[in-house]
């Protein structure tokens, strides 16, 4: 989660900026966050109607941002807001805002579902002040530097969720093999050993297209291609996730839903990689998307 709050920096940050953040965040002094969505927009960030005007040599902002990851423990938050509000995406500015900027404010935490060692809430800025020179890219740029920095974050949804699909199958196969049933152990049954089969399949094609994502990031592709198999990556992953928890609940029978053992956990866990960063209907029109761009270039 480190990495969401500090790519902005990464990929549009001047020198200055970079050297002035990145150290702290890179040693792990400092936690940042990625503030994008707001109460009205999520899947629609274009439709935020956060702020930000520009007042000498500085800008104020003014607006709320809902369901933060590192809200209250960020000391930096990457921040966009509308720098133009007639200008729909291309009004949007990106910024760094510490977290002792005046008339910025962590409202309230969210109890959650699942990943509960990590904190989301909400943000308020209400005439919050900070210097002009934290304006990061220039002003207009801010939807596509936070597009960027999701095809380069996606994938890290999609490792999150693989981890706790691999931790899950493991888990299930360990259990299956010292659980008995009608004489013998349930990984001897043939109805478990075909999810054991399916779960740890789909943990490897899903492993399949996240280090294709890796390796292509590595060859340094970039652009369309690069967000087409970051969506993939991500939507795979997290779906798996999903399916192979639940299954690993089902394989554990009544322990599984109870809370001494981890597989409830995973479950829980597993659900939010199918929902931030982008729904797993998004990946699917990011995607079809890029398939039509692909397809109108070869004509
Ligand atoms: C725990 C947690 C942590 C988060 N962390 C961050 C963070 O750090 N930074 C940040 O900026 N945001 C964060 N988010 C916000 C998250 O990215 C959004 O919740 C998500 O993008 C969905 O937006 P929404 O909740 O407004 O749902 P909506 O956009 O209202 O969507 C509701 C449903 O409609 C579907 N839908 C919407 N539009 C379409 C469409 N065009 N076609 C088909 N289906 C559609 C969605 O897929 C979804 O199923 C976090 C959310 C949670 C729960």
């Amino acid at each position: 989660m480190q990495e969401l709050g500090s790519l902005g920096l990464k990929l549009a940050g001047t020198e200055e900026q970079q050297e002035r953040w990145l150290p702290r965040l890179a040693s792990g002094e400092w936690l940042a966050a990625y503030a994008l969505t707001e109460s009205g927009s999520g899947s629609d960030s274009a439709a935020m109607r956060t702020t930000a005007r520009r007042d000498g040599d500085e800008y104020v902002l003014d607006g709320t941002k809902r369901f933060i990851t590192n809200a209250g423990v960020a000391n930096l938050y990457t921040v966009f807001a509308k720098t133009d509000p007639s200008a729909g995406h291309s009004g949007i500015s990106a910024f760094v805002v510490e977290s002792d900027a005046p008339g910025f404010e962590v409202a309230r935490i969210e109890p959650k579902l699942g990943i509960k060692g990590s904190t989301t809430g909400e943000l308020v800025f209400d005439g919050c002040r900070i210097p002009a020179s934290n304006l990061l890219g220039a002003e207009g740029e801010g939807f596509r530097i936070a597009m960027r920095i999701l095809d380069r974050s996606r994938p890290g949804v999609a490792a999150q969720a693989l981890g706790i699909a691999q931790g899950a199958t493991d888990y299930a196969l360990e259990y299956a093999k010292t659980r008995e049933t009608m004489g013998k152990p349930i990984a001897e049954h043939q109805l478990i050993q075909a999810k054991l089969a399916d779960m740890e399949t789909e943990c490897e094609a899903a492993r399949g297209l996240l280090y294709r994502f890796g390796k292509m990031a590595d060859d340094g592709v970039d652009g369309p291609e690069l967000t087409k198999i970051s969506a993939m990556a991500k939507l795979k992953c997290g779906d798996v996730a999903m399916a192979v928890t639940t299954e690993a609940v089902q394989i554990l029978g009544g322990y599984g839903y109870i809370k001494e053992y981890p597989v409830e956990r995973y479950m829980r866990d597993a659900k939010i990689t199918q929902i931030y960063e982008g729904t797993q209907e998004i990946q699917r029109l990011v995607i079809a998307r890029e398939m039509v761009r692909e397809q109108r270039g070869q004509e």
